[in-house]
């Protein structure tokens, strides 16, 4: 057997310490990437920190968790049976009914049986010689794999703020990202809440139906729209199955966000402000994410999107009936659409009520935490439980938890210290057959998850299933398509008002983090023709070799 035999794709599943390819995390990411592997008859080991799959849905049990994107859209496509058969009970199905829907599929499929639980990924180190990675693991294990594809989540490391006094708190602390499985019971409580993004807003709500006394710490206001959430009639649901075929291709290809959805067909300053008024009355009612396509310029022209972010400010100085709680409520240092926008149930009318405080940190910085309280802006708060709503480091957080070491001993964490870097947001240049899933540069977080997440997994396999049959063993980014990439990816963006929020797109929300635009905003179906198109012409702007010297096939960039 020649060293390029030895080496093909296929043959690791004959020592029990070698996968074909290690996968990290058993989110939708992970779970549906083992399916694919399994279907091309390859070996592959998941490895989940997590006690059992779901990722997201797994760990933000907070009260109020659910999804923002329709649960008949939030949803696997690839198997019909799955997707005529899962009944989904509401508009936006809440955190339980997603991580059972996670669990019905892990056992449907008959996932569970190569997913290793509780155990972190915690290095990799790539070996030139043998053209491989070795995977080291919590338990202080090592295995080998040909690929590495991380399913590592963009919203997936939690983010605890450095607060002053944090540890010397008696009372009980809690992140939205990490819940504890028993549900908290805030009954006869004073709480506090600590960040207003979308998990903030969904849980503040219910919060305040339990507690005693709730006093949220705000920073900066963010937009919210209602979700207008209801059971799905089963006429609702029949259309959805009725039509799949054609919802989910419209979804993929023809959509920017992956969200089927009527398309704006004009601008906001082509109408006048009446008929603006009324159409963005109707999307308001409507409730939901697609608010903000309304008009088709909201997201690139200034002028056009303060008629939005008036109209939101306008809806706020409605509801809350304090004009000076109202104030605070109001976003005015973005524009609207630039930070994701959240979708709530009751969220302003919640400060109407008597036990509810709202309290600006901006202009009252938080100063420390106390043993039964903390204190901002010299002000004393006392409270028993405190809940951090205070986000993740996302899209590069948890990649950055892995020591991840490439050719010539390069670490991921070094060749990112600017920003990430990656071609399409699947490989970064330097660390070859190593894959990321809705890595940043990919249109990821600004789209329905699970659309981005099912067509990398299926561009990874299409890729794999070509080196093997190609007897290839070795893929990699060239620097010049990923420069270009990258370059492509900052271009776009700034083309947008995106730019101008400090969001955790930027990386804003974490101190010393460095501000670059991550994800990619041309939209799921333009990237995914682009994709596609690099595949057609043999994998473009990658190489990809075979182990024996003389099989070296070089795609051009
Ligand atoms: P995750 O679900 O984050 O899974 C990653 C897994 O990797 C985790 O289980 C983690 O434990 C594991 N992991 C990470 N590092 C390691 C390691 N080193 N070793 C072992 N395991 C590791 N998106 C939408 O499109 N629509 C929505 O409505 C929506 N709602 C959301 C609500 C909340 C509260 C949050 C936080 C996010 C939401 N998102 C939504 C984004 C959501 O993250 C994605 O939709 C999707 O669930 C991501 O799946 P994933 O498998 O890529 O990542
Ligand atoms: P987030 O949007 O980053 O919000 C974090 C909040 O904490 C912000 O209000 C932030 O204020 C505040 N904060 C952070 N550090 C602070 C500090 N030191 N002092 C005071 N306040 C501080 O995080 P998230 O709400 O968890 O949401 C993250 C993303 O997850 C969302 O954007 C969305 O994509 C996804 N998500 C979706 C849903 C859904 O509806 N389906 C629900 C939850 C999450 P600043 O803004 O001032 O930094």
């Amino acid at each position: 057997m020649s060293v390029g035999q030895a080496n093909a794709i296929g043959n690791r599943s004959q020592d029990a310490d070698a996968y074909d390819v290690v996968i990290v995390g058993a989110g939708f990411a992970g779970m549906y990437m083992l399916h694919r592997l399994r279907g091309l008859g390859l070996s592959a080991r998941v490895f989940e920190q997590g006690s059992g799959v779901g990722g997201t849905w797994y760990w933000n049990r907070y009260p109020g968790a659910r999804c923002d994107v329709e649960s008949m859209q939030y949803s696997y496509s690839f198997s019909e049976e799955l997707q005529q058969e899962w009944e989904w009970s509401e508009r936006y199905a809440p955190q339980p009914e997603i991580l059972r829907y996670a669990n019905h599929v892990a056992d449907r499929f008959d996932l569970r049986s190569d997913i290793q639980f509780n155990t972190r990924v915690e290095r990799a180190v790539f070996d030139e010689r043998a053209r491989d990675w070795s995977v080291t693991v919590s338990d202080g294990k090592t295995v080998r794999a040909q690929f590495v594809v991380l399913a590592t989540g963009c919203l997936s490391n939690a983010r605890t703020p450095d607060f002053k006094g944090l540890s010397d708190f008696t009372g009980e602390v809690y992140h939205t990202g990490h819940w504890p499985h028993q549900p908290v019971d805030f009954t006869g409580k004073r709480v506090a809440v600590i960040g207003t993004g979308s998990s903030g807003i969904q849980s503040i709500p219910i919060i305040a139906d339990q507690a005693s006394q709730l006093t949220v710490f705000q920073r900066t206001p963010n937009f919210s729209v209602p979700a207008r959430n209801a059971p799905l009639s089963p006429e609702e649901r029949d259309f959805f199955r009725a039509n799949y075929t054609e919802i989910r291709r419209k979804a993929r290809e023809e959509m920017r966000n992956g969200i089927y959805q009527e398309l704006p067909e004009k601008g906001a300053l082509e109408e006048s402000a009446a008929d603006r008024n009324a159409r963005y009355g109707a999307r308001w009612d409507k409730g939901g994410l697609t608010f903000t396509a309304t008009y088709n310029n909201i997201a690139l022209d200034k002028a056009a999107n303060d008629t939005a972010a008036d109209f939101v400010r306008a809806k706020i100085a409605e509801i809350v009936k304090d004009s000076e709680v109202a104030k605070l409520l109001q976003p005015n240092d973005h524009p609207i659409g630039s930070k994701r926008i959240c979708v709530d149930t009751d969220y302003y009318a919640t400060y109407n009520r008597a036990h509810v405080e709202l309290v600006d940190v901006r202009a009252n910085p938080i100063e420390e935490i106390l043993p039964h309280g903390l204190k901002a802006g010299g002000k004393t708060y006392d409270f028993d439980v405190l809940v951090l709503a205070t986000g993740f480091d996302a899209m590069t957080g948890s990649v950055a938890r892995i020591d991840i070491s490439g050719r010539s001993g390069q670490t991921l964490n070094e060749k990112w210290e600017a920003g990430p870097r990656t071609y399409l947001g699947l490989m970064s240049e330097g660390f070859p057959n190593l894959f990321v899933i809705t890595g940043p540069g990919s249109p990821s977080v600004l789209s329905n998850m699970i659309v981005s997440i099912e067509q990398h997994v299926e561009w990874i396999t299409d890729c794999l299933d070509y080196m093997r049959a190609n007897g290839l063993d070795c893929m990699e980014a060239t620097r010049a398509a990923e420069d270009n990439w990258v370059d492509h990816v900052n271009d776009v963006a700034h083309g947008t008002l995106y730019p101008q929020a400090n969001s955790w797109y930027m990386g804003a929300n974490v101190p010393g983090k460095p501000r670059i635009f991550m994800p990619y905003i041309g939209g799921v179906g333009v990237y995914r023709q682009i994709c596609n198109d690099v595949a057609a012409k043999g994998y473009e702007g990658f190489t990809m070799s075979a182990a024996a010297p003389t099989r070296r096939v070089a795609a051009s960039s």
